[in-house]
Order: C-alpha cells, then sequence, then structure tokens
C-alpha cells in the first residue's frame, strides 16, 4: 500500500472539486491511500468522500491576531488529518524558515495532527554538491524536539528544480536520495532495533509525477508514495497515478 498526495495549491472551485469527485470515483480501484489538500475553501466539499483529508498549511500559533491564516484546532474542526508542512512554494514565496517549519511540527504534534514534511534541494544546490548537507540541515531543524511516539509523521522529498517544471529527478538520483534520507531518519528518530520510529516513517517523492512515470517511480524499493500537484487536478490522470500497481 502506498501514500498518494494530491497538492490542489490555489486550483479548483466548488464545481470543479465536485466534477473531480464524481470523475475519480468512477475510476478508483482502492489500492492505496489517497490524501487531498485542497485550498481551505473546498474541505468540508472533500470530507466524507472517501479520502483522508490533508490541508496545504497551517500556522504555528495556536490562534489570535494572524489575519489570514489557520490553526491547528480549526484544521482539526475541519476534519483535517494531515497538513503539508515546509512546501518549497512556502518557503519560496512566502519566506518560511527550518525554524518556521519546526514550529509548524511541534504544533502539529500538539494537536496530533500528522505533518507532511516538505524538504528538498534548489538546482544550484544540487549542481554543487550540495543536496546532502542542505537534505540533512532541513530534516534536523524540522524534527528539533519532535517526539514521534504519538504521530508518525511523513517526509516528502520534493527537488524544488522538479516542481511544476515537467523536470523528474531519475530513478537513480530518487533511489540514492531516498536511502540518505531513510539513514538520517534512523539516525534522528532510531531505528526498529532501537525501538525507534526512523524506519516507519513514509518517504515520498514529490516533483512533476504524472500517470506516465508514477508506475516506475513507486516501483523504487525505498518510495512510499508520491505527493503530486499538476497531475492531482485531473481525475482521469489522477486515478492512474492512484491505482498504479508498484512492480516489487
Ligand atoms: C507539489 O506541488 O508538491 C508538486 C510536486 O507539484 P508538481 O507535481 O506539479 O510538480
Amino acid at each position: 500500500m502506498k501514500i498518494i498526495i494530491a497538492n490542489w495549491k490555489m486550483n479548483k472551485t466548488g464545481d470543479s472539486a465536485k466534477e473531480f469527485f464524481t470523475e475519480f470515483a468512477s475510476l478508483n480501484k482502492n489500492s492505496n491511500t489517497v490524501i487531498i489538500c485542497p485550498p481551505f475553501t473546498l474541505l468540508h466539499l472533500t470530507k466524507d468522500k472517501g479520502f483522508h483529508l490533508g490541508a496545504q498549511n497551517m500556522h504555528q500559533a495556536e490562534k489570535g491576531a494572524f489575519t489570514g491564516e489557520i490553526s491547528a484546532t480549526q484544521l482539526k474542526d475541519a476534519g483535517v488529518k494531515y497538513v503539508l508542512i515546509g512546501h518549497s512554494e512556502r518557503r519560496i514565496i512566502f519566506g518560511e524558515t527550518c525554524e518556521t517549519v519546526n514550529k509548524k511540527n511541534l504544533q502539529c504534534l500538539l494537536h496530533e495532527l500528522i505533518p507532511v514534511v516538505c524538504i528538498g534541494e534548489t538546482l544550484e544546490e544540487r549542481e554543487s554538491g550540495q543536496t546532502n548537507e542542505v537534505l540533512t540541515k532541513q530534516l534536523s531543524i524540522a524534527f528539533n524536539s519532535f517526539s514521534s511516539e504519538t504521530i508518525t509523521p511523513i517526509v516528502a522529498y520534493e527537488p524544488v528544480w522538479a516542481i511544476g517544471t515537467g523536470k523528474v529527478a531519475t530513478l537513480e538520483q530518487i533511489s540514492e536520495t531516498h536511502q540518505f534520507i531513510r539513514d538520517r531518519l534512523q539516525f534522528h528518530f532510531g531505528n526498529a532495533e532501537k525501538g525507534g520510529s526512523g524506519d516507519r516513517i513514509s518517504v515520498l517523492y514529490g516533483g512533476s509525477v504524472t500517470d506516465q512515470n508514477a508506475q516506475e517511480i513507486m516501483s523504487i524499493p525505498n518510495v512510499d508514495g508520491v505527493l503530486v500537484g499538476g497531475a492531482s487536478l485531473d481525475a482521469k490522470k489522477f486515478a492512474t497515478i492512484v491505482n498504479t500497481q508498484p512492480q516489487i
């Protein structure tokens, strides 16, 4: 069973979401776990449609004067179980730092929401050989003081250069990087032998995943699923991704 997450970003209205749900329901074979992260205005329509409900962002404070933001309590109230934290668009466009990501993760923990922590290097960082260093920093700050006893987080490896660009990381790059992330998670949270959760944390790949490449990506042994942006807006394409049977 793989985990497939749809990130609809700032797309769809009530009518187009309803069309999506009807078409998707006729195609879905329920073979994998599906989480939909719609815009906040569509959470109520997405709830109870047979998906797990996710949010695209969350503020780190409990409540208060934060115009335009949304809290963990409000998301829970709307039926949300998962939250994307530190998506590269949040980091790059809205200036979220690794420290903000950490605060948001701790807030998720407090309210028993499952954070889907997005990490990834820029093209410049990959080309200058800094990928592992960048991922190590992002992971260690994101999970500073995070105890995985009650909540097992999810990690999404999303190379910034592959998001929305049509440029997919090679199977070797994905495999190598996921292995590195797994090692870091074991280092941070401990492995199964030590009673830690480093082996249990699902590591997903994101970045230009489509109905055409989902099967080969999900067949890489250490890829536990995918985070899909653009291709998740089309019910037919997304159903093909969700119905994928990995070859492992
Ligand atoms: C994303 O938004 O997390 C993403 C992976 O987008 P896309 O699939 O469009 O590259």
